[in-house]
Parts: structure tokens; sequence; C-alpha cells
């Protein structure tokens, strides 16, 4: 293997495998895929309940954790990331979802050319397929597999029948036509198997000569030559490797990664990089502010009869017989996603389009990815979509081993309070629906006594937690504080893009691992058509 390569990818996560493929499909073209995290082979990445053990688990997660936060009185979350091939696709809930078109020709408006939703869709559908067969809005010769979730409970349709009590009309497609509504997600799955990122774009390029995956390979920094990004610095199993590029290195490493590294490379705020000795290459005063997280509001029901998955695996017989039957049939309980059922609502009518989203689970545990409770209960999950609050990725040390500083500033904006306060509410009026109120004993979190607005404010900052969207810390914009180009490429240098969840000039209104896949497949074509370019200039 040569030390040079036409392109450099670093992070094999949901964007890095879909540009290792692409990019690598000509055949001839070089491309090195670099990874901190080893390869898939923990059988429960694969696995779709799996996420349940590698979640927290230093094996295959970073294991983030946030700084207090006031927003959530003082306390730090967990901050999940996938440390392996895959990235957090191989460790996330499978939910296939894509946002609002309105998400998309907001980035337009911005002044991102190209990202508005009539041009993004072919992209979505390019990477897509979808068991359900084709249509004006989904694609069936793609390798990312999406289908429809085996796994059902009469509670979970008798939950959808409640939200559609009040208002929100039934949809078994937000990725089509309109998001509005509620249903049953569609998985990142085939037959009951996890499709990861890698799964779905590494499988069958792995073998290509041209493509090479470098896996326990942590980035250290980047370096530039007269401005241009030109080697990645790495360390692999304790020793220092320097990796060149010919055409362009492309940070993937996330929503996390990926400011980081600039920062320690000398891309990032002059003040806070010189605060740590390191050299500024270029001073971009936004890379890594701009942080937007979804953050998720847990209610947790007690349910007056044994119908939910905690009392379907209360003891060790019954998890032997789950086991069994995902063995043989690849379904049942193991073969669950992080949710069930949602639900994109609005919290007032006269709010033009859903601002809160649904997860809903015939179960509950005190969080997620830990055992679940003794006793029957259900959690409907709720959050804000399209929160205003904004925090911060800032490095702590200049050795990218260091975790970096994160500061989410949840709940900061009056706008993100009073949706929390509505949106407790709503759930309150689900479960008081003609639907659900039979099934309900008691209300556990939030507090019951909890009422007036100042209360249940401080209820959703006690109890609030993630649910893994970190984005926007590489914003893309047309503006010139904006880190990237609406071409990805790095402001200030040359020879670098960041093509990750880390490029959304603001969070989209839904999960962000199929919206990362899609930016993926448009960045990949930037790059072709640039190289192109080129070539036709020297030419
Ligand atoms: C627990 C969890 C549940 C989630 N559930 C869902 C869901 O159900 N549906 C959904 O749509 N989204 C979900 N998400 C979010 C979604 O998975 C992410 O938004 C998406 O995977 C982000 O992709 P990415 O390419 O930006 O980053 P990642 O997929 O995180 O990839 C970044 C990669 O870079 C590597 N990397 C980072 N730093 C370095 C370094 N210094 N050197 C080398 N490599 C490095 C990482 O190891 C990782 O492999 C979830 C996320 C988590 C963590």
């Amino acid at each position: 293997m040569s030390d040079y390569f036409d392109y450099v990818v670093i992070g094999a996560g949901s964007a890095g495998c879909v540009l290792a493929n692409r990019l690598s499909a000509d055949g001839t073209t070089s491309v090195a895929l670099l990874e901190a995290g080893g390869r898939d082979w923990n059988p429960w990445i694969h696995v779709p309940v799996g996420y349940f053990k590698t979640i927290h688990n230093p094996n295959t997660d970073w294991c983030y954790v946030t700084e207090t936060d006031p927003g959530l009185n003082g306390r730090s979350l967990k901050w999940p990331r996938g440390k392996v091939l895959g990235g957090s696709s191989s460790i996330n809930g499978l939910l296939y979802v894509r946002g609002q078109r309105q998400d998309y020709d907001r980035w337009a408006e911005l002044g991102c050319s190209g990202w508005d939703y009539n041009s993004v869709l072919p992209y979505f559908k390019r990477a897509e397929n979808q068991s359900r067969g084709e249509d004006d809005y989904h694609g069936v010769d793609g390798p990312l597999q999406v289908s429809d979730m085996s796994f059902k409970r009469p509670i979970c349709d008798d939950f959808i029948r409640g939200v559609a009590e009040l208002g929100t009309p039934m949809n078994d497609d937000i990725n089509g036509e309109n998001q509005e509504g509620v249903g049953y997600f569609q998985l990142t799955a085939s037959k009951g198997r996890r499709c990861s990122s890698a799964v779905a774009y590494l499988k069958q390029a792995r073998s290509r000569p041209n493509l090479h995956i470098i896996t326990h390979a942590m980035v250290k920094k980047i370096g530039f030559t007269d401005g241009r990004a030109t080697q990645v610095h790495i360390e692999r199993q304790g020793k220092p490797m320097t990796l060149g590029a010919r055409e362009e290195i492309i940070l993937s490493a996330g929503a996390i990664g990926s400011p980081q590294i600039l920062q320690v490379s000398g891309v990032g705020p002059g003040a806070l990089l010189q605060s740590h000795g390191i050299e500024v290459v270029a001073d971009s005063p936004e890379v890594g502010e701009n942080l937007q997280d979804h953050l998720q509001i847990r209610a947790v029901y007690k349910t007056r009869k044994p119908v939910t998955l905690n009392d379907e695996l209360s003891n060790p017989l019954q998890k032997a017989r789950a086991g069994i039957e995902y063995i043989l049939n690849r379904s049942g309980p193991l073969s669950m996603a992080a949710s069930q059922v949602y639900a994109f609502s609005r919290t007032r009518l006269s709010n033009e389009r859903p601002d809160i989203q649904y997860h809903f689970q015939p179960l509950s545990a005190d969080s997620p990815g830990e055992g679940l409770h003794p006793f029957s209960a259900i959690t409907a999950s709720v959050c804000q979509l399209r929160p205003e609050s904004r925090g911060s990725i800032h490095i702590t040390s200049p050795d990218a081993n260091q975790h970096p500083s994160i500061v989410p500033n949840y709940l900061s904006t009056d706008l993100d309070c009073q949706t929390a306060i509505e949106s407790v509410r709503f759930t309150r009026r689900i479960m008081e629906s003609n639907a659900m109120k039979d099934h309900i004993a008691e209300e556990l979190l939030p507090d019951p006594k909890a009422i007036t607005d100042d209360e249940l404010l401080d209820q959703a900052r006690s109890i609030a937690n993630t649910i893994y969207h970190p984005t926007s810390t590489c914003r893309m914009g047309a503006d010139k504080q904006a880190v990237l180009d609406p071409r990805l490429r790095v402001n200030g240098v040359t020879g670098l893009r960041v093509v990750d969840a880390s490029i959304m000039p603001e969070i989209v209104s839904g999960n962000t691992n199929a919206p990362t896949i899609m930016i993926a497949e448009r960045a990949a074509d930037l790059i072709i058509e640039d190289r192109k370019s080129r070539q036709g200039a020297v030419a």
C-alpha cells in the first residue's frame, strides 16, 4: 500500500462509507478510508436491538459526556457516538426518517444552493432500496435497505389511534409527500438485520483494489502545505503514520469529531487555538459553534394490564424464547428498533408544520440502554423538531485523543422552553384519549403534580435526554462566517472538505442518519465534478 492516495476520507461513519464507495467506484481512483474504531464484527451490531449492548460500550462507542448544562438543571448527559466501521449507523436506533421538505428549502434560502428539497430528493432515492417498491419519493436500486417494522403490539396501535384523536392524521409514509402524521417507523434493516452505512456501502466495495479501509487509525491532525491540506497524521497500534492526499482530504468524523480535528489542525476560532498553543492556519470562528441536537422528554406511564415488553421479557425463560424466535425467524423483540411508533404533530394547530416528534415504545427503562422496569409501563418520548438553542464543541487539548468540551445549551431560548411545556401537555392529552385512557394506571414521568408552566419546564429540565442527533458544528453557508461553502469546501484553506452531519446549516426536522447519507451521496457528486473540472482546466 502506498502512503499516497487520491482521496483520504477521515471517519467510516454514515457519511464516510458512502464517500469511500462512490469515490472508488471507477476502480482506479485510490481512496483511503480511515476509522479510529475496529471492524464491525461484534454480532450485537447487526441485531437491531443490539444498540442496548453497543452504546456506552467503549469498544464501539466514543462514550462522550457533555458539560453540566444549566438548561438541564445542572445535569450532564452521555452522548454515544459510534467508534467502529459504520460509525453511529452501527449503533443507532435504525429509524429511517428524512425530515421535512421545508428543512432543505430553508438551507437553500440560507444561501446553500443545490440543497433545496427538489435537488436532494434524487440523492435520498439513489441511496435507498425501499422494500415497498419504487415511487416518486422512493428508490429501489440503492444499497441502503429500508423496510417495514415487523414488531408490532396492540398498545402501539392504540397509541396511534390516541394521537389521531387529537387531530394528527394517520400517515404510513412520513418520507413521502407530507411528513405530518402518526404510524409505524420504517427501519434501515433487511430481514431482521441492521443495514448500517458500512453494510450498505462497504460490503461490495471493500474488495476493490483501489479502496483501502484502515481501521484502528486514530487521526491526530491534518497537515497543510501553503494553506492546502495535503497530509493526515494518524496513530495506529501506538505508532505515528502520515498519509498523503493528491486530490483532497475529506473529513467525515461526525458532528463532534470533525470540528475537533479541524481545531487541533489549526482551523477554528483563533483565540481558542492559540490558548492551546496551536498555530492558526485559518481563523474560522464558527468551527465547533452552532451545535444543535434534539432533546427528548421521556414520559413514562404505568399500564393497568401486562401488555408491555417489560412483561413479555420479565424472566430469563421469556428472554431465551425471544432469542430463539430471533434466531429462527429474525422476528420478535430482538428485531425491534429503538422505537416503534412515530408521530409528527403540531403543538398548536396554527403552526404551519409539525414542530414535535414522538418516539413511542411499549416498554420503559430508567434510560435508553438500561434494563427494563420490573412493572408494566410504556414510554412516549417527545422532542422539539427545530430547536433554537445552540451549543458548542471546543477542544480541551491539542491532542485529539482528549475528548473536547461539549456544551449543548439545551432549553436556552423562550421558544424551546415553551415547546417543551406544550409538548408535555400534548403527551398528557394523548394518554387521556379514548384509545389510551383505559391503559393508563399512573403517570411516572414527568411528575404528575407538575401543572403550571414553571413546574412543567422544571420537569423537562430534570428528565430530558439527548436523542443523539448532534449537527451543524461545521455549518455550510454562503456567508463569510460559514465554515464551509455550499460545495462543502472548508473556507480559508484548499484541498479539504467536511461531509457529515456537522455540515447542516440547521438541524433537520427528524432523525439524522438518512439525511447524513443523502449529504454524502450529493457530496460524492460534487467532489467528482470538481475533479473533472480541474482535469479539464489542466488539459
Ligand atoms: C445511539 C444513537 C441512536 C441513534 N438513532 C438514530 C435513528 O434511529 N435514526 C437516525 O436517523 N439517526 C439516529 N442517530 C443519529 C445518526 O446515527 C447520526 O446522525 C449519523 O450516524 C451521523 O453520521 P456521521 O457520518 O455524521 O457521523 P458518524 O456516523 O458518527 O461517523 C463518524 C466516524 O468518524 C470516526 N472518527 C471520529 N473521530 C475520528 C478520528 N479522530 N480518527 C478516525 N476516525 C474518527 C468515528 O469513529 C465514526 O466512525 C442515532 C445516533 C446514536 C449515537
